[in-house]
């Protein structure tokens, strides 16, 4: 029986290119900033995203969380989505690490408008919280992979600086994004003032996330990176799979969109359900209320079959596809949905 693990695109290995460049990495101390690697990974992420400079981090936690102290301090808010990551799944950094806390507003799809968000922007009165910051999370993994268009951006952007707002893209899937819409990740990244992007996802690299913006802003996170403890020293020998991830990696993400619409719809074709507008990346969030039985349980019976997915709420589970899943795994995968569905 075939193991299929549809946990997460974190489950993916790195490439033997990966491991080559890993092993041959130049390195120096990055504490002084003098691993070349590194400063060629951070080189190499700001240019592909458009902004000034960009820093390695060594997770997309530590990269929003980094951003956040720069963006927000003590008494001030973040507007977010309200399943946001940065919101439920960051064990309260925020709050905990910044002083700011979160103001969640549920979105359709996962996605904020400018109508969505302007009643909750907070009037001046010297009580109120300062709503500080704008945070969007693109694609939004609790949402099930959807993605912003540059359009959608561009309003919130406009929004934004009507309020005089900083906007902070969550852009752990950023390029699924991109991918997915087949446009330049540039023409999603400009809309944003920070952008957060992970390595160690659908582009399998083993560690590391980085975070883009201004010199300034890129400056000031620095400084908390170091406060977080995120500074490195050689980290040059991990930052060259993020090159290599970066060079090679993002074009073949539109193989694991298909594979999770391959997924999608035959789920759907059974007692299983599918928001069919929601699938357009590669995660996949399966209702299973039809078949009277919880996430939990249905979870349970899938692994028998050598399926692993991760439960997401009392109803639904969540598949998402990656590099590692050969397109025998996923029909073996639809087989056993169609079985058990
Ligand atoms: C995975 C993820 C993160 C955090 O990344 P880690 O490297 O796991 O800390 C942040 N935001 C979103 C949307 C994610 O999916």
């Amino acid at each position: 029986m075939p193991v299929v693990d549809l946990r997460s695109d974190t489950v993916t290995k790195p490439t033997p290119e990966m491991r080559q460049a890993m092993f041959e990495a130049e390195v120096g101390d990055d504490g002084y900033g003098e691993d070349p690697t590194v400063n060629a990974l951070e080189a190499l992420a700001a240019e592909m995203m458009g902004k000034e400079a960009g820093l390695f981090v060594t997770s997309g936690s530590q990269g929003n969380a980094t951003a956040m102290m720069v963006h927000v301090g003590k008494g001030d808010e973040v507007i977010c989505e309200a399943s946001a990551h940065i919101y439920g799944v960051e064990t309260g950094a925020m709050a905990a690490l910044s002083g700011a806390q979160p103001h969640p507003v549920p979105g359709v799809h996962g996605k904020l408008t400018p109508e969505l968000i302007e009643p909750h922007v907070r009037s001046r009165k010297s009580n109120r919280p300062r709503t500080a910051l704008i945070e969007v999370e693109n694609t939004h993994n609790f949402a099930g992979g959807t993605y912003y268009t540059p359009a959608e951006l561009a309003a919130i952007r406009q929004f934004a600086d009507r309020h005089s707002l900083p906007i902070h893209m969550d852009g752990a899937r950023i390029f699924n994004a991109a991918v997915a819409q087949n446009v330049n990740v540039r023409e999603l990244a400009q809309y944003a003032d920070s952008i957060q992007f992970c390595l160690s996802k659908g582009l399998a690299a083993p560690v590391g996330s980085l975070v883009v913006g201004t010199k300034d802003f890129i400056q000031q996170a620095r400084r908390y990176r170091n406060m977080l403890g995120g500074s490195m020293r050689q980290a040059g020998v991990i930052a060259a799979a993020g090159i290599v991830a970066l060079k090679t990696m993002v074009q073949r993400l539109c193989e694991d969109h298909l594979h999770a619409r391959m997924l999608a719809e035959a789920a759907n074709g059974t007692r299983l359900k599918v928001d069919m507008a929601a699938v357009q990346t590669n995660i996949v969030m399966v209702d299973v209320s039809p078949l009277g039985m919880t996430a939990v349980q249905m979870v349970e019976k899938l692994l028998q079959h050598g399926i692993k997915v991760n439960p997401i709420s009392r109803d639904s589970f969540r598949l998402v596809t990656h590099k590692d899943l050969s397109r025998g795994d996923i029909e073996y995968a639809i087989g056993v949905l169609k079985k058990l569905g």
